[in-house]
């Protein structure tokens, strides 16, 4: 099979997997190709939160298993590929040299067995580390039951690992995913975590010994975390099971993110649930709220109860907490303290730093939380202001309701459909693929111009890469 086929058929293979964002690793170099840097090397992200600007594909799609959510399960009639582990280099170093790529995000069906696809895996990041010096961000798929021998050594030549848990409960993981216990899924998660930990205190023995030579980022386990990926709406579990799954990852396990990923309906199966369309809404709302308890202090039992398990669709769900709570308010922002400015609908962390700060020179008025960034139409209704409320104010829960559902702010709505960029895709009437009118929509134009012009239109209506010489 010619590589632009495999291409294609492997970087479509692993659009459904969101766990790539690339933030959090940080490295110059000067012997090699490639940096990554702390505020992510992926500037580049579609509507829904997928990244594009990594070349993020599967090594193979030949999988031994048949989980019924996956378009990979080895009952499923597609087209099958695997990469070669030169292929993976020689894409990757060609990509990266264009500019069209920052750095490489690979997963993999299993191919044979767990330590089978692991050890090809680490010969990639391996040979692109250490004999073609590629020091740009790698995010690597860590197989489950796969040797943790092969797992710790690939921890050592990348940024990110991830481990997927994909179904929330056990109960959803037995039916939909038998190959793959949670206790399977979550040793991996264990290992990379205390092998984290394990290296950072390495490292501060070194420096404390203060040797000459000194560690380099490249001696890191992980540098820039774990994360994992939830889909969302493949089984019946609630909102609040997913987010006390998430809030459990990262209490035990460390992790830099949980990614929510709206089921996408490809497959018709009695198992899987009927529906049309991926719950992006509801992927919405667990982004907000994960948010919420990485850096607002909440916990998922505030936010959502057994006796109301959902988010709100109408509300995000801190306007849907404190909507809940309108006895805890109004609370004076010239005193109230840093935590519960925080849980004010309208104040963000930065908000609540500035006024924090603010206040220390002089009695704040509205104004001045104008001036700071306060989105005044919503947290009018929860504050003072050396006693006085905003114009707006108002206890009424019902006023408060529709005053907050009209100064949501709406994302503008896009024309694009869920899912990443494909690297080969169909055109429309005007001569671009949706995945590339997304790319105007969202990315750096540099890299738009320089993806674009490396792409020539054949007869057959589809886009290919006409320049690469591999
Ligand atoms: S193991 Fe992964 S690739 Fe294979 S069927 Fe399950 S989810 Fe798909």
């Amino acid at each position: 099979m010619d590589l632009f086929d495999k291409l294609g058929i492997l970087a479509d293979a692993a659009k459904y997997d969101v766990s790539c964002s690339s933030s959090g690793g940080s490295r110059n170099n000067k012997n090699g190709v490639g940096n990554s840097h702390a505020a992510g090397i992926c500037h580049t992200w579609s509507d829904d939160g997928r990244c594009v600007s990594l070349l993020k594909i599967l090594l193979s799609n030949e999988c031994i298993y048949d989980c019924v959510y996956c378009v990979n399960r080895s009952s499923n009639d597609v087209p099958r590929a695997s990469f070669t582990a030169d292929e993976v280099i020689d894409l990757t170093m060609n990509f990266y040299r264009r500019n069209y790529i920052e750095g490489l995000f690979l997963s993999s069906a299993v191919l044979k067995n767990p330590s089978y696809t692991m050890e090809l895996m680490l010969n990639i990041v391996r040979r692109l580390r250490n004999d073609h010096r590629f020091y740009g961000y790698i995010h690597l798929k860590a197989i489950p039951g796969a040797d943790e021998r092969l797992i710790s050594e690939a921890g050592m030549f990348v940024d990110r690992m991830s481990v997927n848990i994909e179904l929330p409960s056990d109960k959803g993981l037995e039916v939909l995913a038998p190959h793959k216990p949670k206790k399977a899924l979550l040793k991996p998660m264990h290992q990379i975590s205390q092998k984290i930990i394990q290296n950072k205190d390495e490292q501060k023995i070194y420096k404390r010994a203060n040797f000459n030579t000194s560690l380099t980022k490249r001696d890191q386990f992980v540098p820039a975390g774990q994360s994992t990926q939830l889909i969302v709406g493949a089984t019946p579990d609630k909102d609040l099971s997913i987010l006390k799954l998430s809030e459990a990852l990262y209490s035990n396990f460390n992790l830099k993110r949980v990614y929510y990923s709206a089921y996408v309906p490809t497959l018709s199966d009695p198992r899987l649930p009927a529906i049309i369309k991926p719950p992006l809404l509801r992927e919405h709302r667990l982004y907000q709220a994960d948010w919420l308890l990485r850096f607002y202090g909440f916990y998922a039992d505030e936010l959502l109860s057994k006796s109301n398990p959902d988010f709100n669709p109408e509300l995000d769900p801190k306007a849907d907490w404190a909507l809940r709570n309108l006895h805890l308010f109004p609370v004076e922002i010239n005193s109230v303290d840093y935590e519960m400015l925080l849980r004010v609908p309208g104040i963000g962390v930065k908000s609540a730093q500035r006024i924090i700060k603010a206040r220390r020179v002089g009695k704040l008025n509205f104004d001045n939380l104008k001036k700071i960034g306060v989105v005044l139409k919503r947290a009018g209704h929860f504050i003072t202001c050396q006693g006085k409320t905003y114009e707006t104010y108002s206890q009424n829960e019902h006023i408060v309701k529709e005053s907050l559902i009209s100064a949501k702010l709406l994302p503008q709505s896009k024309k694009s459909v869920p899912g990443q960029m494909s690297l080969l895709s169909e055109l429309n009437e005007n001569g671009i693929s949706e995945g590339m009118s997304d790319l105007y929509l969202y990315d750096s134009p540099q890299n738009t111009k320089q993806w674009l012009s490396y792409y020539n239109l054949p007869q057959d209506g589809r886009l290919l890469i006409s320049d690469i010489h591999l």
